[in-house]
C-alpha cells in the first residue's frame, strides 16, 4: 500500500484502546488510526468517578498485578509502557471476607477463586464431601474438555465448597453462577491443570505452582488517581484520532477494505478504512458482524450478560472491621452480592477525618429484581443490608451514587472458547482484515482485554502485510 493504512477501531474501552496503542507501537510510521465510541466518554467499564470530594472508582476497580500463566500481567505492561507505573498501588488491607451464617469470616487462603488446594484450610468456611475427591486413575477434565465450575466441584468437594466459597467469588467477578460458568473461561489456569491431575485439590496445587508467587507479592494494584488515567495515557499514546458520541452502526466490506457508517441514522458519516478491530461487548458486535458474516454474528451474538448495579456509601466515621471488604453467597438471601471497604482496602483513599468509602452491588445473573428498585430504595437496602452483616447501625450517609451496568457481565457457557476459537478462524478465512477484541470474546477482567486487544492489533498488522517497525 503506498499510502498510510487507515484502522478503525470501534468501541473505546480498554481492549479497544489497548489496541490502538499495540498498532501506534508496531504499525508502519504514519498509519491512522481512529476510535469510535458510542458514549461520550473513553473506558467503557472503567470509569473514575468523585463522591464527597473523593476520587471513586464507579466500574472496574483493580487489576491482576499477574498473569495466571506467570509474570506480569498485560494491564501492568501496558501501565509500564505509558509511563505510569510509578502511580501503581496496592491494597493496604487484603484480607476479605464471607458473610455466612450471618456473620463474617475471613475467606481462606491457598483458593483458586475459592477452590481449596488443602481442604483443611477452608473448614471455617465449608466442609467438604468426605472423600470424593478421589485419585480415579485419569485426569478430570479430556483433552478438549470444558464444564461447568460448579458441576466439577460439586462432583469433587460437595455442595458447600460451591455455594459458600466458589459461588460468592465468580459472583464478585462475573455476577454469574459456578453452576453456569465455564470453567475454562473463567479459571484457565485450573483448567489447564485439570487436564492432566487426578484430583482437584492436586489440579489447584498444580496450578499455584506453576505460577508460583513471591511471597509478599501483591495480588492486585489499582492506579493513585484512578483507572480513568490509564484510559487517558491510551488515548494519548495511541496517537489515534478519538470520536466520541460516534456509535458505528454498519460496517460494509469494499474492493480494498471497509465502509462504516458511523453517527445518528438521519445523518450518518461513511468513512472508509483498511482494516477493523471490533471491541465492542458481544451483541453490538453481532449486530454489525451480521450483513458481513451471518454465522459468527449468530455465534458471537449467542453470548448472555448479567446486570448489576454498584451502589457507593460515604459514610462518616463508620465503625467498619479491618477488612477489604466480604462476599455473600446467595444462599444468605441479601441482594448484597459483595462490598468492599474502599477508604480501608486502598491507604491511598484513607480520609484524615475518618469519612468512608463503601461500595456494594447488587444484582445476580438470573435474579435481577434488585436492579428494579428505584435509586433511593437501592441505596436504603444497601444501608440496611450493610448494618446487618456488620452487626452495627451505620450512620446515614453524607452521599450516595448508584452506578448500573446494565448487560455488562458476559455469562461464559462451558465450550465458550472453542465457539470463540472456531468463529475467528472462520472469520479469518473470509475477512482477514476484520479481527474481534474484548470481554465478550476472550474473558473478563483489565488484563485479558488488554491482551485481546494487543493481539488483535498484531493480527490486523500482520493482514494488512506486517510491521513497519
Ligand atoms: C461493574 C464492573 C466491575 C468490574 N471490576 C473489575 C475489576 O475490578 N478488575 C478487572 O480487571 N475487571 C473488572 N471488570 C471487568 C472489566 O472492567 C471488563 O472486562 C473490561 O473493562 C471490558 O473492556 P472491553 O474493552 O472489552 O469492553 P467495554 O469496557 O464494554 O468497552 C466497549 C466500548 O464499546 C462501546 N460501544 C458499544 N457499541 C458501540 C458501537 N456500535 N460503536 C462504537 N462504540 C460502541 C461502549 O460504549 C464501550 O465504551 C468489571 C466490570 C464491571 C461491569
Amino acid at each position: 500500500m503506498s499510502r498510510p493504512w487507515r484502522v478503525a477501531v470501534v468501541g473505546g474501552g480498554i481492549a479497544g484502546l489497548a489496541a490502538a496503542v499495540r498498532l501506534r507501537d508496531r504499525a508502519p510510521a504514519g498509519t491512522e488510526i481512529t476510535v469510535y465510541e458510542q458514549s461520550g466518554a473513553l473506558g467503557g467499564k472503567l470509569h473514575t468517578g468523585e463522591l464527597a470530594g473523593q476520587p471513586v472508582e464507579f466500574g472496574a476497580e483493580s487489576f491482576l498485578m499477574r498473569d495466571p500463566a506467570g509474570g506480569e500481567s498485560a494491564a501492568v505492561t501496558l501501565i509500564r509502557r505509558l509511563g505510569l507505573a510509578g502511580k501503581i498501588v496496592h491494597p493496604t488491607v487484603g484480607q476479605a471476607a464471607l458473610a455466612v451464617d450471618g456473620g463474617l469470616r475471613p475467606v481462606p487462603g491457598g483458593t483458586l477463586v475459592g477452590v481449596p488446594g488443602d481442604l483443611a484450610r477452608v473448614a471455617t468456611v465449608a466442609k467438604p464431601a468426605a472423600d470424593a475427591d478421589r485419585d480415579g486413575g485419569r485426569p478430570l477434565l479430556g483433552p478438549d474438555e470444558d464444564v461447568a465450575v460448579g458441576t466439577l466441584v460439586r462432583a469433587r468437594l460437595g455442595d458447600q465448597v460451591v455455594d459458600r466459597l466458589v459461588d460468592p467469588m465468580l459472583g464478585g467477578v462475573y455476577a454469574g453462577r459456578a453452576d453456569d460458568l465455564s470453567l475454562v473461561t473463567t479459571m484457565p489456569a485450573l483448567a489447564r491443570a485439570a487436564r492432566v491431575e487426578h484430583t482437584l485439590t492436586g489440579a489447584v496445587r498444580a496450578a499455584q505452582a506453576a505460577a508460583p508467587r513471591a511471597p509478599g507479592a501483591p495480588v492486585f494494584g489499582t492506579l493513585a488517581g484512578g483507572l480513568s488515567t490509564l484510559v487517558e495515557a491510551a488515548a494519548t499514546a495511541s496517537g489515534a484520532t478519538i470520536r466520541l458520541h460516534a456509535a458505528v452502526r454498519e460496517l460494509t466490506p469494499t474492493a480494498d477494505g471497509w465502509r462504516l457508517t458511523v453517527g445518528p441514522t438521519r445523518d450518518p458519516e461513511l468513512v472508509e478504512a483498511d482494516a477493523v478491530v471490533l471491541a465492542l461487548p458481544a451483541r453490538p458486535a453481532a449486530r454489525l458482524l451480521a450483513p458481513v458474516t451471518p454465522e459468527v454474528a449468530t455465534t458471537i451474538g449467542g453470548l448472555d450478560y448479567a446486570s448489576v448495579a454498584l451502589v457507593t456509601l460515604a459514610l462518616p466515621n463508620p465503625e467498619l472491621p479491618a477488612l477489604s471488604g466480604f462476599l455473600v453467597p446467595a444462599t444468605e438471601g441479601l441482594l448484597i452480592k459483595a462490598s468492599t471497604f474502599f477508604t480501608t482496602k486502598w491507604g491511598h483513599l484513607a480520609r484524615p477525618d475518618g469519612m468512608a468509602l463503601v461500595r456494594a452491588s447488587v444484582g445476580r445473573y438470573g435474579d435481577e429484581t434488585s436492579l428494579h428498585l428505584a435509586d433511593p430504595d437501592l441505596v436504603a437496602t444497601v444501608h440496611r443490608e450493610l448494618s446487618g452483616v456488620l452487626g452495627v447501625a451505620l450512620p446515614a450517609p453524607l452521599a450516595s451514587h448508584v452506578q448500573r451496568w446494565g448487560g455488562a457481565l458476559p455469562q461464559y457457557a462451558p465450550g465458550h472458547g472453542d465457539r470463540v476459537a472456531a468463529a475467528r478462524t472462520a472469520l479469518r478465512a473470509a475477512h482477514p482484515t476484520l479481527v474481534l477484541a474484548g470481554a465478550g470474546l476472550d474473558g473478563v477482567g483489565i488484563p485479558v482485554c488488554v491482551r485481546s486487544g494487543e493481539t488483535a492489533a498484531e493480527e490486523i498488522i500482520e493482514a494488512l502485510g506486517g510491521s513497519g517497525s
